[in-house]
């Protein structure tokens, strides 16, 4: 008699566990969708014992992210609305010793653009990259002596280090604090590649003396004059991130800068017909376990 009695319930509670186990993942099959669209949408980091970054910095997501706090001793973080200040823990800490150090050398603390979304992933405007939390905007601006309001940073712009319509330096706005703040950033070991203007990377190679070996991290690129942009190497615990190639040895300030300042990187593009739109990606196109990321609680 107990034995009949208890059965069916016990069939019934097997049964709801097991379509509860199993739902996230058909979920995410039969809801495939815009990876944008997915990860720009969501406003929280996801819950794991291991933080780790997946994929590509242009094509992944982050597992485990910690937000930036808006404000620190030495930082501001800037547009808020876009709620990108997540990253790696280690990005995050990094920003944290970098904002210190680089007040000892008379810049006035950071202020901080986009890192990445709360669960990283490709985002609705702006960047291929920062998709794995190893990505950081810092403005070529230092801090002001006061806190910004949250309109204030939304509004507030960035200035370019470049004369008006050229390509080089201006040097009334370039100072000394400007390069111990790359210097102090390409000096980090996980720090594998800085993103800057070629204008600045000019700046750099024509001013730089003592110990140049930090330079070759240094990379000139288009856009970057109103702020540079730091990118971390794969970090521990991160097994499905995709490293990219390391830095070629020496200062990089040779043939290869030299280009940038011919006509080839600045030409129009052709007349004639569009572009096809390349076709949207999907959260199926990333990393598996980017999925898995989407579907996963919220930490608190
Ligand atoms: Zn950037």
């Amino acid at each position: 008699m107990t034995n009949i009695m208890h059965k069916p319930i016990i069939s019934v509670i097997c049964l709801s566990l097991s379509f509860m186990a199993a739902m996230p993942a058909t979920m995410a099959q039969s809801k495939d969708q815009p990876a944008k669209q997915a990860f720009g949408t969501i406003r929280d980091a996801s819950l794991t014992q291991q933080p780790q970054s997946v994929g590509f910095y242009s094509k992944g997501c982050l597992d485990g992210a910690v937000a930036l706090p808006i404000d620190g001793p030495n930082w501001q973080v800037m547009r808020l609305s876009r709620n990108r200040n997540w990253g790696h823990p280690r990005l995050i800490n990094l920003l944290g010793d970098l904002s210190s150090k680089a007040a000892k050398t008379g810049w006035n603390g950071l202020m901080v653009g986009d890192i990445s979304q709360p669960r990283g992933g490709p985002m609705l405007t702006g960047h291929a990259s920062h998709q794995v939390g190893l990505d950081a905007d810092i403005w070529l601006t230092p801090m002001p002596n006061k806190r910004l309001s949250y309109r204030e940073r939304e509004d507030l712009s960035a200035i370019s280090m470049l004369k008006k319509n050229s390509l080089y330096v201006d040097q009334k706005k370039w100072t000394p604090s400007h390069t111990a703040l790359i210097k102090h950033a390409a000096t980090y070991p996980d720090v594998e590649r800085i993103f800057v203007h070629p204008g600045i990377k000019k700046q750099l190679c024509e001013t730089v003396t003592g110990n140049r070996d930090w330079l070759g991290k240094v990379r000139p690129y288009w856009g970057h004059h109103y702020h540079f942009h730091i990118r971390l190497t794969c970090q521990p615990g991160s097994p499905n991130c995709k490293p990219q190639d390391k830095v070629a040895k020496g200062d990089g300030c040779d043939k290869s800068l030299d280009w940038w300042f011919t006509d080839e990187p600045w030409k129009p593009a052709k007349p004639g017909k569009p572009a096809p739109k390349p076709k949207p990606v999907m959260v199926s196109d990333l990393p598996k376990y980017c999925s898995t990321v989407l579907t996963a609680p919220a930490a608190d």
